[in-house]
């Protein structure tokens, strides 16, 4: 029999279907037992009386994957106006333990960092699901809008790139084959490049920005809409080509996607076709949000974030629309590409477009002549040299031109009136996660790091110690000497590494005992080895000397000895062997959290 999806049975009522998918949830009350399946287009209601196929699930989790045989009834109960009774049901993949976050739930009951540490299985839940789909949604609708209607080209351009197209610190470095690269932080130049080929061009492009703020509109990777267009009349046309997109985007979900907009419950963001998105002057807006709240930002160069969310306000209010357009910024606001006015070089001619409270968008006209580009950096005291490439274009003839660049992410949050832009990105990067996963440790590499966070921990917790300057000691002896403390008092901290698994492990001891390499092997599980001098050099940055008890900071397993827990005062070498840290022994073991053995001998 064909399978059936959960939005194709109101077409099966009264007929024997054949639906797949996941257990849900399951609400055994007796006589009736109701089995939630879940399958992509929805969830149905399975009526179980049978006690023989109760039986079959009665102990399985959410997440089994089922296949159930049944008929279709008309149920005014039901959601989908249907159910199905009678089943017969097979378990293809039996899941016994329940997932460690209850996504089946109509509303997730935990909170976003809770939903985050458990991404993979939260985006089942079928809200999230919803807003992931509206998402996909919009990404079609620009598809279709710049192919059809505009009849624009979509480019590809790289992510991974050489020097910043625009300066400034805002970027991500990797290290490649030894040089340095950099993350995309736009595709400008390469949209630019693309209207010298085929003057109307579009993409979705990934975009990373090493935002150290932790706000609830910046994430450290997502993606924007880019679009850029030759040969204008008036820049204003880029606006246009703007506002009927978000409309007709706007317009494409609420066609396509009433199931998802219905699950979500959120008022959606109005764009009536027939109404002009506003489009005020930076000055305008100014003066609007001090008339409208009395508070004065009209010598700001910038719009607060109070501001923008007024405008919005102001906008649905005069015109029954959550959006509006600031135009004509000013030219210290925006990058040394920005055409200035005709009339007034203090401003140029770009754009906003805020949604519901907050920018969406920035795009405007560009420079476009060689000598207009060269003013442009030289005015933000950049230098030419560095724009070597992208100048190129501007010397072998561009037109005048103009775009702009909308994220998906900040579109998506905005118009489903979400919280916190993380909800709006499936695997979410930001200061505290990588691919929604948590930062785990940050790895410390060379000496001057891992001494400067160890001091760094300390201060933060307010710990007693003292940081010593001293010639280099060969031995613990004169470990001891110097510092002024017992023998005992040192610890040595060993690098060792694993002979099966390669890996490496930290053990610590009391200086003047010796490490038993049989009780390492017994707590690793494998015989280990000294690692090599140049090893630790080049993973770690240290020397072997200088290595500290901190071996949490190079991601090392780390032991301490059980000896070192009787120690009221330690020292030792905090990342050089010219440096050393004496402090409390209960502080050492609070910071680093060691495991402990005993595998120390005389
Ligand atoms: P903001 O002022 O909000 O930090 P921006 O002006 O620095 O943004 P633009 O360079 O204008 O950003 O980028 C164009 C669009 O890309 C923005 O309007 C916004 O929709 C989106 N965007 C920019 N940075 C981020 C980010 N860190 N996280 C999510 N979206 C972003
Ligand atoms: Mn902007």
């Amino acid at each position: 029999m064909e399978r059936i999806l959960a939005s194709q049975l109101l077409q099966h009522v009264d007929k024997t279907v054949r639906l797949r998918g996941w257990l849900n949830n399951l609400r055994p009350l007796g006589k009736l037992n109701f089995l939630i399946l879940r399958d992509r287009t929805g969830l149905v209601q399975v009526v179980i009386s049978d006690k023989q196929e109760l039986q079959k699930i009665l102990h399985l989790a959410p997440g089994t994957v089922l296949t159930v045989t049944g008929k279709v009834s008309a149920s005014s109960q039901a959601e989908l106006g249907v159910e199905v009774v009678s089943p017969t049901i097979d378990v293809e993949v039996a899941i016994n333990n329940p997932p460690p976050i209850e996504y089946y739930k109509p509303e997730i009951p935990s909170q976003l960092e809770f939903i985050l540490d458990h991404r993979a299985m939260s985006l089942r839940n079928r809200e999230l699901q919803a807003i992931f789909k509206i998402q996909a949604a919009l990404v079609h609708a620009y598809r279709l809008f710049m192919v059809n209607e505009v009849g624009a080209v979509e480019y590809f351009a790289p992510n991974l790139i050489g020097a910043s197209s625009e300066g400034g610190a805002e970027f991500f470095s990797v290290d490649y084959f030894g040089y340095q690269a950099t993350l995309a932080q736009s595709s400008q130049l390469y949209k630019q490049i693309m209207v010298g080929v085929n003057e109307r061009v579009f993409a979705l492009m990934p975009f990373f920005r090493a935002e150290p703020s932790h706000t609830t509109r910046h994430l450290t990777e997502g993606k924007q809409f880019e679009f850029e267009m030759g040969f204008f009349d008036h820049w204003h046309e880029v606006l246009d080509v703007q506002e009927r997109c978000i409309k007709l985007m706007i317009q494409y979900v609420k066609e396509h996607c009433q199931e998802e907009l219905k699950t979500l419950k959120t008022p959606f963001v109005s764009a009536p076709m027939d109404v002009a998105i506003p489009r005020l002057t930076f000055k305008e807006a100014q003066e609007i949000f001090f008339q409208r709240t009395g508070i004065d930002e009209r010598n700001e160069p910038d719009l607060s974030p109070a501001a923008e969310r007024e405008l919005c306000t102001y906008a649905q209010e005069k015109f029954g629309c959550d959006l509006v357009f600031v135009i004509d910024w000013l030219a210290s606001k925006r990058p040394f590409y920005a055409y200035p006015k005709e009339d007034n070089s203090e401003l140029t001619n770009t754009f906003d477009l805020l949604c519901a409270g907050t920018e969406i968008t920035s795009g405007g006209q560009r420079r476009h002549t060689y000598e207009s580009m060269l003013e442009g950096i030289k005015l933000k005291e950049m230098d030419p040299q560095d724009f070597e490439d992208y100048l190129s274009i501007f010397k072998y003839g561009m037109p005048p031109h103009g775009g702009f660049g909308m994220g998906l992410e900040r579109l998506t949050m905005t118009l489903l009136r979400l919280k916190n832009i993380r909800e709006t990105s499936l695997f979410p990067s930001d200061t505290k996660r990588i691919a929604s996963s948590r930062i785990k440790a940050k790895l410390f590499f060379g000496s001057e790091s891992v001494r400067n966070e160890i001091i760094r921990k300390l201060r933060d917790n307010e710990m007693e110690y003292r940081h010593l300057s001293h010639d280099p000691t060969p031995t613990s002896e004169d470990s001891a000497r110097v510092r002024g403390t017992k023998l005992e008092e040192g610890i040595k901290s060993l690098i060792l590494k694993g002979k099966s698994t390669k890996k490496n492990y930290q053990f610590n001891v009391p200086s003047h005992l010796k490490i038993d390499m049989k009780a390492v092997q017994e707590l690793t599980g494998e015989k280990c080895e000294f690692e090599s001098p140049d090893v630790i050099l080049e993973c770690f940055g240290l020397n072997v000397g200088g290595v500290p008890p901190f071996g949490d900071l190079l991601r090392l397993e780390t032991f301490f000895d059980e000896q070192i827990k009787l120690l009221n005062q330690v020292a030792f070498n905090c990342g050089m062997p010219t440096e050393s840290i004496i402090m409390k022994g209960q502080d050492l073991i609070t910071l680093v959290q060691p495991k402990f053995g005993s595998f120390s001998k005389n």
